[in-house]
């Protein structure tokens, strides 16, 4: 929930698309991963406390006066997402993101989310003061969350997150991207599996929610098979609550794009991927909580649910896409990736069907690199 008057940092997990987002920190500290672009050329910088204070300030007081504006227009100082059409018609204006703010409050006002990349690389003193601002200035809020770095939750103590968690942080998102130390050494991610197991545990133990981010893809041909085993492997000991299925998709302002267009590192393609993604999931034998495929970069996104009851149909529903027929499989992927599908059985709408079987007859006699090439420049605006 992006409100432009205050500072808003680039990006947010897809699981955060309608918490209030509030910018602590400006970029990552560690910026080397060599399949993430975001933060390229940029110095990691803290806000300082009182900037961060003014922008929940400014919220506070917008939010206020967005109450006001309810008590005024009738609707008896609740927050309807209707009032939105009365901020353009009073005397003082209002800022463009109060729009945002007001559907935020509609929706309860709950969730917020920390930007941007590694907000725990902040002294410990100076995150608890700033949660506990915004704690009191939106008393309703009862979930904040924020990214951070293995390595950074490593080096705090249980107390330091025992007190984060006390001053209102509910949930972490981490990238461990693999539990595979080569593949974590190839792409520089800067840590080991045996940091990426310690730190999650470490959270964990301290009462916080863990949300970690996995890479399918992420070894390329040469480690697939590595990689689906030790991230699994890493995954069951750690036991988080949300594993986020992430693919690996690489473009040109990437580093890793080197190695590909070099030949040193063979791309998995859509099918894969999905199949690394059942060897994975086929060996998650202690893994409680809920797997999600919630980024659009994911083709099947119905490979979720609560483990390990949702272990059998999600490793059924990947066998069903891979054994289909190899001219129907295309014809999903593009489906899907032109936004027509979302489930595997959209393939048995004929209005759906008839569009998507269209396109596929336009790019197989007029595109020259054909349809993988066309699906990866369709898969470049997800990112
Ligand atoms: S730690 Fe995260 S934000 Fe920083 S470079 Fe790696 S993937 Fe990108």
């Amino acid at each position: 929930m992006f409100v432009d008057c205050i500072e808003q940092g680039p990006i947010r997990p897809p699981s955060e698309a309608a918490s209030l987002l509030l910018r602590v920190t400006r970029h990552c500290p560690w910026n080397r991963c060599e399949f993430c672009h975001i933060y390229r050329g940029r110095r990691f910088e803290p806000r300082k406390a009182e900037e961060v204070k003014r922008d929940i300030d400014t919220l506070r007081d917008l939010a206020s006066r967005i109450r006001d504006l309810s008590l005024q227009r009738g609707f008896g100082g609740t927050i309807h997402a209707a009032l939105a059409r009365h901020l353009g018609d009073t005397p003082r204006p209002y800022p463009e993101g109060a729009r945002n703010l007001l559907f935020w409050m509609a929706g309860g006002a709950r969730n917020v989310f920390l930007q941007d990349a590694d907000n725990l690389a902040l002294k410990t003193e100076k995150l608890v003061d700033i949660l506990r601002y915004l704690r009191d200035a939106f008393p309703t809020v009862e979930r904040i969350t924020t990214y951070a770095r293995s390595a950074t939750l490593a080096r705090k103590s249980p107390e330091e997150l025992a007190a984060l968690r006390e001053a209102g942080l509910s949930r972490i998102h981490t990238g461990m991207e693999s539990g595979c130390d080569t593949i974590l050494a190839r792409v520089q991610k800067g840590v080991t599996a045996r940091v990426l197991i310690d730190a999650g545990r470490k959270v964990k133990q301290a009462g916080l929610g863990l949300s970690e981010y996995v890479m399918p893809g992420l070894g390329g041909k040469a480690l697939t098979r590595e990689h689906a085993l030790e991230t699994a492997r890493a995954l069951n000991e750690i036991d988080p609550d949300f594993i986020r299925v992430r693919p690996l998709k690489v473009l040109s302002t990437m580093p890793l794009f080197r190695r590909v267009e070099s030949g040193e590192m063979e791309l998995l393609g859509d099918d894969g991927i999905l199949a690394e993604e059942r060897l994975l999931i086929g060996h998650l034998d202690r893994f409680t909580g809920r797997l999600e495929s919630d980024h659009v970069l994911n083709l099947l996104e119905e490979v979720e649910g609560r483990f390990p009851a949702a272990r059998r149909p999600v490793l059924a529903l990947i066998d069903r896409y891979l054994a289909l027929p190899e001219g129907e499989r295309a014809h999903f992927r593009l489906g899907r990736r032109t936004g027509f599908y979302r489930r595997l059985a959209d393939r048995e709408n004929p209005v759906l069907r008839a569009e998507v079987a269209a396109i596929l007859r336009r790019v197989e006699s007029g595109d020259p690199g054909g349809l993988d090439l066309y699906l990866s420049r369709q898969t470049e605006s997800f990112i």
